[in-house]
């Protein structure tokens, strides 16, 4: 590390990666400081036996190809490639989908017995939501508007984004239209070579760009003066800087970074009672080497709950998970299968836990995972050689989110996001925040548009 830099990104999640590059890009010099061994944030990976096992690599909208193109390069975005498969089995339906438009239009008609206007109509409303629109409607209203009493149609339109972000009914129904709206255009898509490919190719864009990347570098507090950034310290060693990117955990760095102090009282308080998104669970499956899956579809979401019910999606007593099967066609030449089941998780629900407690219920939830998986694989414990689970003390312990918050926070998290230049300048934050600018997507997108506003910012 230098003693001085344009800016300090504090954070290697996908925002943070990406705000540098584009920083840097236009001339910055940046340093990104990570207090993890890895880069990437939640978007990341870990290695044991023989197996990559990938984090949050299940899928992300088509808009991540024009992303990765315009702000990393072609070579990231050739890499984007279709997740053809996705089944739904759950007491009210079973049906597999390519998860487009054009395929949902046809279930809800087909399938649902839904009139084909009502269906065009549900579409049109969605495709018109912008965050500037009224926020008081809630996805339940919306639902009730469009398909009064259809449990089944709630579910199908709504489980699957509860199960990545714990989104409820109750949320702001623009902030599901716009999350569903990008996904719904074109399909679901994943990187093809996996998220280590993926962070390699990124860490080599970034050291070609001049950024200095950090790992083991701990944030530990923001410098302000007069109610300016003036630098870091990181790893008790002071770094001037005029400007510095949160992309961690938006109300832990605005309290424990910067110090609330620094704000006006009414900003303060607002910041204080922003909600936190949920956290997740998972399960990493590996596959023996020399044994294989037969194909089962690419992301199956299983659930043996009769209704959708956002609330037992995120119990611990799990009844509803997201199984994302990798092949060997994710890393050609690798001959790897591996199965990661992810579960939306509350963290009171495991940090309150007795170590011996907590070791049971990691058991159990790995146990449960296999049964589940029995169905379709019926093989599934004789082949695997490698199991493990993540809790939300793992997510928080690795990332240190506050309550190891996986998509950050709800929805009025952005407004406290986007405005804290406006009361400490120089200081910024991209990063997972009101549910919109969250995701793989909703990341990269706010880390370029932050790293604009401090390019603006830079030139006075
Ligand atoms: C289990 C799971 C599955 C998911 N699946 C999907 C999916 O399929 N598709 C999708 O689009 N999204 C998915 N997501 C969400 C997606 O991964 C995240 O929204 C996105 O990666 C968040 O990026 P970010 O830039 O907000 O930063 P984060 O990933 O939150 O990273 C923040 C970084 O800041 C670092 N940091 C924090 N504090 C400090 C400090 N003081 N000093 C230095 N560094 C610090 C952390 O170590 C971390 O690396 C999933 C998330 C989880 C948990």
């Amino acid at each position: 590390m230098k003693d001085r830099y344009d800016a300090i990104v504090a954070g290697g999640g996908l925002a943070g990666l990406t705000a540098a590059n584009r920083l840097a890009d236009n001339g910055c010099s940046v340093l990104l400081a990570e207090q993890h061994s890895q880069l990437g944030g939640l978007a990341t990976f870990f290695k044991r036996k023989s197996h990559v096992l990938d984090v949050s690599l299940h899928g992300f909208p088509i808009g991540m190809k024009k992303s990765f193109r315009k702000y990393w390069g072609r070579e990231f975005s050739e890499r984007v490639v279709q997740v053809c498969s996705i089944r739904f089995d759950n007491p009210q339906f079973q049906l597999r989908t390519s998860f487009d438009k054009s395929d949902f239009v046809r279930l809800l008609h087909d399938r649902f017995g839904i009139e084909q206007t009502t269906v065009d109509s549900f579409f049109a409303a969605l495709s018109k939501m912008n965050y500037y629109d009224d926020q008081k409607q809630t996805t339940e209203q919306l639902f009730e508007s469009f398909f009064p009493g259809r449990s089944d149609v709630w579910r199908l339109l709504m489980e699957p984004i509860t199960y990545a972000n714990g989104s409820t009914l109750q949320e702001p129904a623009i902030s599901y239209g716009i999350v569903f709206g990008n996904f719904m255009n074109r399909g679901v898509y994943t990187f093809h070579g996996g998220t280590d490919l993926l962070l390699e190719m990124m860490e080599n864009t970034l050291q070609a760009n001049g950024v200095d990347a950090e790992r083991n570098c701990l944030v530990e507090k923001i410098l302000v003066e007069r109610g300016r950034v003036v630098g870091a310290v990181i790893n008790g060693r002071e770094i001037g800087a005029g400007m510095v990117l949160v992309n961690g955990n938006l109300p832990g760095a605005a309290r424990d970074l910067v110090g609330l102090e620094h704000f006006e009282p009414s900003f303060a308080e607002g910041l204080r009672q922003v909600r936190l998104s949920n956290s997740s669970a998972q399960v990493y499956i590996g596959i023996k080497p020399g044994e294989k899956l037969d194909y089962i579809g690419d992301l199956l979401f299983v659930s043996s709950h009769p209704v959708f019910d956002a609330e037992a999606i995120c119990s611990r007593q799990i009844t509803s998970r997201t199984y994302s099967v990798y092949y060997p066609s994710l890393r050609p030449g690798s001959n790897q299968y591996t199965v990661v089941a992810s579960m939306n998780s509350r963290h009171q629900d495991w940090a309150g836990l007795d170590r011996a407690t907590y070791r049971a219920e990691k058991r159990r939830m790995i146990d449960n995972a296999l049964d589940g998986l029995e169905k379709y694989v019926p093989e599934i414990r004789r082949i695997t050689d490698y199991t493990e689970a993540a809790t939300p003390c793992t997510f928080k312990r690795y990332t240190r989110h506050d309550l190891g918050a996986s998509f950050g926070t709800k929805f009025e998290g952005l407004h406290y996001s986007m405005n804290l230049p406006k009361q400490v300048g120089g200081l910024f934050h991209a990063g997972s925040v009101g549910i919109i600018m969250s995701g793989w997507l909703g990341s990269v997108n706010y880390g370029v548009m932050v790293a604009n506003e401090m390019m603006k910012y830079q030139q006075g």
